[in-house]
């Protein structure tokens, strides 16, 4: 702690555990405590820690060529390109790469503004990242409010409004821009028919619709990406975190015509696509098909939601997939997450009385009973 205090900026806070190792869904620390990790680096280590699928193919790559930069082509890029095409159902769409969530909300918020446009809809208490553009977009005001001013026409409306993201929408808006699911609000899921809407009336305004994937794709839902229960076909998708795997990987996709706005020399990245981190893409992408994940995930979810929901101090349980939020009677969230750490697993909590739970995709059933074990232990103790 001392080491990290010295040497690292204050921006996190100072970690009370270091990471060394990890399998699966466990991890170890450097005093040789074991983990059930559910947390899985925020939502992004989908096939878990050491998966061989990605040890081979990021130790092969990196012995083989480790980075060209966009100069050049090079089949990862490519395939990835082709496999996220496919994903989306849209032959015309185009992928851009880049390292982070913020900067595939950046490329789209540059793709929004060939339009001709500049104004964007966004939602309050969303997360979009902490770069100039992307925290522009975040509705969160702690966040914003100490690097003001940032990027003008940008309005928040209330998350799962309709009738106020309508009225917030003109034909000068050049897009809206929505999670599908709130992730770092506290996992807040918005009605039925609330991506079908913003569909309608981006639609009737000739408005960009951006759905940000990055916490809820690359099957952490239970689909490849978020939205796809809504059977809503967005002109944007933006991803990180699961993409990789574990390495640093973003793209923005753009569907249908919003796949022609950029033009050589309009948008860049050195590392974004390099060979490395899009070889771990694949390898996850590869392993969540052959290991039919996308169902594991479906029942692991099912049971963590019915047994979250008999633990006396927990009020609701909400999500999909594997992106779980829990709201508890008191404000004891990083209370419980503490204790829960203590006792040998990892959760976090975005809110005084809410806690999230993102697992590895793969993480076994026996894993999520031994969870439930702990967790509730935590409650009972804290409560
Ligand atoms: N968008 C969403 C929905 C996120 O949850 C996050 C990160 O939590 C981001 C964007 C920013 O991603 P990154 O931290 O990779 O920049």
């Amino acid at each position: 702690m001392k080491r990290w205090q010295k040497s690292l900026l204050d921006n996190y806070g100072t970690p009370t555990i270091e990471l060394v190792s990890g399998k699966g869904s466990v991890v170890t620390d450097s005093v040789g405590n074991t983990y059930l990790d559910f947390l899985a680096g925020i939502a992004t280590n989908v096939l878990g820690h050491a998966h061989p699928a990605i040890v081979k193919a990021v130790s092969k790559q990196v012995a083989t060529l480790g980075h060209v930069s966009n100069f050049y082509a090079h089949p990862n890029v490519l395939e990835l390109a082709e496999k996220l095409q496919k994903m989306t159902g849209d032959k015309n769409a185009r992928v851009f790469f880049c390292n982070s969530g913020a900067e595939a909300n950046e490329a789209a918020l540059k793709l929004s503004r060939k339009t001709g446009k500049y104004r964007i809809v966004a939602t309050k208490e969303s997360f979009h990242g902490r770069t100039m553009g992307a925290l522009s977009l975040t509705g969160q005001p702690s966040k914003r409010e100490p690097f003001k001013p940032l990027i003008k026409g940008i309005k928040h409306v209330p998350f799962g409004d309709s009738a106020a993201m309508k009225r917030a929408i003109t034909k000068k808006t050049a897009m809206v821009i929505v999670e599908p699911i709130m992730g770092e609000a506290g996992v807040i899921v918005p009605p039925a028919d609330y991506l079908k809407n913003l569909r309608t009336y981006c639609d009737a305004a000739g408005v960009l619709l951006v759905f940000d994937c990055v916490q809820t794709g690359m099957g952490r839902t239970g689909d490849w990406f978020g939205y796809e229960y809504s059977g809503v076909k967005p002109d944007v998708i933006t991803l990180a975190k699961g993409l990789g795997g574990g390495l640093p990987l973003g793209a923005m996709i753009a569907l249908g015509s919003a796949s022609k706005l950029f033009a050589a020399g309009d948008h860049g990245s050195t590392f974004g696509g390099n060979p490395v981190a899009t070889a771990a893409a694949l390898a996850v992408i590869t392993s969540i098909e052959k290991e039919k994940i996308l169902t594991h995930v479906d029942d692991v979810s099912d049971f963590l939601l019915a047994e979250l929901a008999l633990i006396p101090g927990v009020t609701e349980v909400r999500g999909a997939g594997l992106l779980i939020g829990l709201t508890l009677d008191k404000p004891m969230a990083k209370a419980v997450t503490k204790r829960c750490q203590e006792l040998g697993a990892l959760i976090n909590a975005p809110g005084e009385s809410i806690i999230r739970i993102a697992p590895a995709l793969n993480v076994s059933l026996r894993q999520a009973q031994k969870f439930i074990g702990i967790f509730s232990q935590a409650m009972k103790e804290t409560n």
